[in-house]
């Protein structure tokens, strides 16, 4: 081969693989053959999520359209398949749970995600938000402390061809120095407090999106905390509140605070 013809190939075999691998996320699964029924179940539930009677609904087309690609019956135990298109957190096993579908759906779409925006996300669990961020933004990291947890959701997002998601074991209190800043962080974990090395790990004007426990006379009841946003500005953080969600306690080093 000519040396021009060489560089040619060359480049068109670097263009392929740049096709396959990350930019919006793997597309493997879409390949692989579902069970009948899960792409019609999955199209209803997001339809449910959008509509426009409801006083909190999704809006953000990138955002359903990513709700719309990831297989959600592929993170959850195999016996509970049939019911991943229901609106509703389900078990994963060592006492943790994936999310409500609205509930990834709604975090992901108020950190607004940019495609070529990083994104730190504390608590893997199954994957499944993981996953919607992949397809959102450039660089997704995820620290889970659960060893078994965090090694099957590494390997399940890797066989679904999310090369831009990076899981990690440990606890997530300290973040990812290694990786920071971050334009956005998400907290999949209830925490009473905002771990501080986290808003450190932020950029400025980036957004964390975290449920928060209350507390004093203003807490509801044990377990229900609030869905706050944060905003880091260079007066301090700007919060905004929105509903009340119920999620699994953050646990390691921030107990011990
Ligand atoms: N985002 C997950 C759901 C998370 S459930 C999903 O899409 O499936 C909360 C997860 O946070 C659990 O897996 C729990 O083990 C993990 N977790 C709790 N405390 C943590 C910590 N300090 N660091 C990292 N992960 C933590």
């Amino acid at each position: 081969m000519r040396p021009l013809s060489r560089f040619l190939a060359a480049a068109f075999a670097l263009f392929l693989a740049g096709c396959d691998g990350r930019g919006g996320g793997g597309t493997e699964h879409l390949r692989a053959p579902e069970p009948a029924g899960m792409a019609q179940a999955r199209e209803a539930m997001v339809h449910m999520m959008e509509r426009e009677d409801l006083r909190y609904r999704l809006k953000d087309p990138r955002v359903l359209a990513a709700l719309r690609k990831v297989p959600r019956h592929r993170f959850v135990p195999e016996a509970l398949a049939s019911e991943a298109y229901e609106n509703r957190p389900l078990p994963i096993g060592d006492g943790q749970t994936i999310s409500q579908p609205f509930i990834v759906g709604y975090m992901t779409e108020v950190l607004d995600l940019k495609p070529w925006e990083s994104v730190l996300e504390i608590g893997t669990g199954s994957g499944y938000q993981a996953a919607i961020l992949g397809e959102l933004a450039k660089e997704v990291y995820s620290i889970e402390i659960i060893e078994k947890l965090g090694l099957r959701a590494e390997a399940l997002l890797q066989s679904l061809g999310y090369r831009n998601v990076h899981v990690r074991l440990g606890d997530g209190y300290r973040g990812w120095p290694e990786h920071a800043p971050f334009d956005a962080v998400i907290v999949t974990a209830a925490a009473d407090q905002v771990p501080e090395l986290l808003v450190e790990q932020l950029k400025m004007g980036g957004r964390m999106v975290i449920p928060l426990e209350r507390s004093g006379a203003a807490a509801p009841e044990p377990g229900v905390q609030e869905l706050v946003l944060l905003r880091k500005t260079p007066e301090g953080l700007k919060r905004e509140t929105f509903f009340e969600v119920r999620f699994v306690p953050m646990t390691g080093e921030i107990l011990g605070r």
